[in-house]
């Protein structure tokens, strides 16, 4: 049967692995715990004045960034190395996104070509090309701004996702084609949204006096780029909606996209994409594309025009001149993060590097910090929680024996991907200049989407990676059955191959149950073990869930998190499954490593409470108002806080350790504690 191994380090002698001088003994455990394990170490470090968040991650990163940094400056001085090689290439874009004076001196150069083509549209015809041309150039999200392009859509490569073996184009929205963070910015009318809104027409008309436009004309022009979009908008799906991957998924051919929106040129946005007119098309939002077709001819080219030249404009402004720079951090980092000044110019740079020639510096960044053992190590505790959930699902008293089949099929089946892929991109045709930094970007954002597309028509490559290997995070891909840990990740206090178990299975443990349970949440469950969207549930079995992740979405619903404020139940549900999921299957694997033996008591604790100890340090993440407001408003993640709290209070094991009574607030009233299985 299941192996039981004591995986991580020789048990005698091994730290703790948590930190005693960080937490706040003051506060009571089973009052809160989140406050209990962090609440020491948040008094100590307040937020930097240039985050809008600060704890655990946060920490993590910036040194993760001290590294990267370390790599790119050695690049960046070592002239001797190769033209087209990588590290020449990570050097030089690195030195051209230092060399404020030269961006400075170019204002905004850089985009007179794009205005240029934007001020010449004359007919539907222009327009359409206009548009067309800018799909070639979506910008990729980066820590703090998230992936945008010009357009009232995006075009993609995505998985099929009822034959996902196959790639096929995708046409969605998301967050990408808004100026504001997410669709209902435009309605709601609480104080807070009017006074973003208002913040906004600031903003953009700001902006465009930067880049030329008499103040005047600024000003208005900013109103109608609120009001277009405010009218796009009533036609995007809500993130809870977005989702769900039944209710986004609507293949089709180049007749459909027609039939949707005809005044759109589909033939020439497939010819410049590089595909045949064959290729099957999955349509996330049908409804958005038949308000595109609208607004093509009902709204007046210059409308248009305006339109176009802002958001070429805003997203362009974090890589342009200072003036335009400190714009966009004024609305995106400020107004809506609450951040009170900008990242240190070496740390913009170095996202930037990782966001564009990431595998370039993930080579670099592994060779030099990502040792082999850590791997090896990582993959044991994988399996370990691979063989816990198994025994979890086996055991579940509701799920009948078909159901159980097929969820452990698709267990057995998960791919692990750690530390870095198997197969690294090459960059030698992307072009790059000391001394033309927005060039360089663009080349790099048109070479992501050209390799990107050029996957439409192919089997699927599981190699690709959608995160960067110096990533502080993990993720799950339902239609590739795979669950990936970047190194960046692999260090304390998520993983610390010098701690005893304990900590390592709360913190590390937690995150990978947390991956694998995603591939059981409201949307994986909804994927079979070949990453198919396929039903595996008897109808009774899928009520049953239905009925115990409807528990989740009440207890966010209900949560009071300050300021009259609560989560959104729906949009958080796959994330707080994943941890609820998670915590459990962490514990039980964490217990069958220790093979009936009893955990040591080490720094006065015991085994169990450093596990939970160990988890919600993860957590110790605190935000400013702006900052968490954003969360809950645009977030599938719930405030980190509550992913310690919430998920623990669903916990009789950690109550357990800790003696909490039933009246304590950790401890929810048995009847409405969640399980899963
Ligand atoms: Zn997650």
């Amino acid at each position: 049967m299941a192996l039981s191994v004591a995986l991580l380090s020789a048990q005698s002698g091994a730290r703790s692995g948590i930190h005693p001088e960080d937490m706040d003994t003051t506060c009571k455990a089973c009052t809160d715990f989140w406050r209990y394990v962090n609440g020491g170490w948040l008094q100590k470090n307040p937020i930097p004045a240039d985050k809008a968040s600060w704890g655990t991650f946060g920490v993590l990163r910036d040194a993760d960034r001290e590294r990267i940094r370390t790599i790119l400056e050695a690049s960046e001085s070592d002239t001797g190395v190769k033209a087209a090689s990588d590290r020449r290439k990570i050097g030089d874009l690195y030195a051209s996104c230092m060399d404020t004076a030269t961006i400075d001196a170019r204002g905004v150069i850089p985009l007179q070509a794009d205005f240029d083509r934007i001020a010449a549209i004359q007919s539907l015809q222009d327009l359409n090309a206009v548009l067309v041309g800018f799909q070639m150039t979506p910008r990729p999200a980066m820590s703090g701004l998230g992936s945008a392009v010009v357009g009232v859509f995006r075009l993609d490569a995505v998985q099929d996702r009822k034959r996902p073996e196959r790639m096929i184009a995708g046409i969605s929205a998301g967050s990408s084609i808004f100026s504001l963070p997410d669709r209902d910015y435009y309605f709601r009318d609480d104080e807070k949204s009017k006074e973003i809104r208002a913040a906004f027409l600031e903003h953009a008309a700001k902006l465009l006096e930067l880049a030329g436009t008499p103040s005047a004309a600024a000003q208005n022009q900013a109103k109608a780029v609120l009001s277009f979009e405010t009218a796009v908008a009533e036609s995007v799906m809500t993130i809870a909606d977005r989702r769900d991957p039944e209710k986004t998924y609507h293949p089709m051919d180049l007749a459909g996209l027609r039939t949707l929106a005809p005044n759109f040129d589909w033939a020439l946005l497939l010819h410049e994409a590089g595909l045949p007119e064959s290729t099957p098309v999955n349509v996330s939002e049908p409804e958005l594309l038949k308000k595109l077709n609208e607004e093509l001819t009902g709204t007046p080219l210059g409308t248009w025009k305006v339109w176009l030249r802002w958001r070429t404009l805003q997203i362009a402004a974090p890589s342009l001149g200072k003036a335009f720079d400190a714009e966009a951090f004024h609305f995106n980092g400020a107004v809506l993060s609450g951040a009170k000044e900008q990242t240190a110019r070496w740390e913009t740079c170095a996202n930037v590097v990782d966001r564009d020639l990431g595998d370039a510096l993930g080579k670099a960044y592994v060779e030099k910090y990502f040792p082999a053992q850590a791997k090896r190590r990582m993959s044991v505790l994988v399996e370990n929680l691979r063989a816990a959930m198994r025994e979890e699902l086996q055991q579940s008293t509701w799920m009948q024996p078909e159901t159980k089949r097929n969820a452990i099929q698709k267990l057995n089946a998960l791919e692990v991907q750690i530390g870095y892929p198997d197969r690294w991109e090459g960059y030698t045709s992307v072009p790059i200049d000391r001394k033309t930094y927005f060039e360089n970007v663009r080349a790099a954002w048109s070479f992501a989407q050209h390799y990107d597309l050029a996957k439409v028509g192919k089997p699927v490559d599981k190699t690709d990676w959608t995160m960067t290997p110096p990533t502080v995070n993990a993720y799950s891909s339902f239609a590739e059955v795979k669950v990936v840990f970047p190194a960046g990740i692999l260090q304390p206090p998520y993983f610390d191959m010098k701690a005893d178990d304990a900590a390592n299975y709360g913190a590390i443990g937690a995150v990978i149950g947390h991956e694998m349970g995603h591939q059981f949440d409201d949307g994986g469950s909804k994927y079979d073990a070949k990453g198919a969207m396929n039903n595996w549930w008897t109808a009774a079995d899928r009520r049953e869930f239905d009925k115990r992740t409807a528990c989740v979405v009440e207890q966010f619903n209900t949560l009071d998190v300050g300021d009259g404020l609560h989560h959104n139940g729906k949009q958080v549900l796959g994330e707080a499954l994943g941890d609820l999921g998670g915590i459990s299957v962490a514990y039980k694997a964490y217990r069958k490593s220790l093979g009936g033996k009893k955990g040591p008591v080490l720094d006065g604790f015991t085994a169990d409470q450093r596990f939970f100890i160990a988890y919600a340090r993860v957590w110790g993440t605190q935000y400013r108002a702006e900052a968490m407001r954003l969360q809950l408003n645009t977030n599938a993640h719930p405030l980190d806080q509550y992913r310690a709290i919430a998920t623990l209070q669903n916990m009789p094991e950690f109550q357990k350790a800790f003696q909490c009574r039933p009246e304590d607030a950790m401890t929810r009233p048995a009847a409405q504690q969640c399980a899963l299985w």
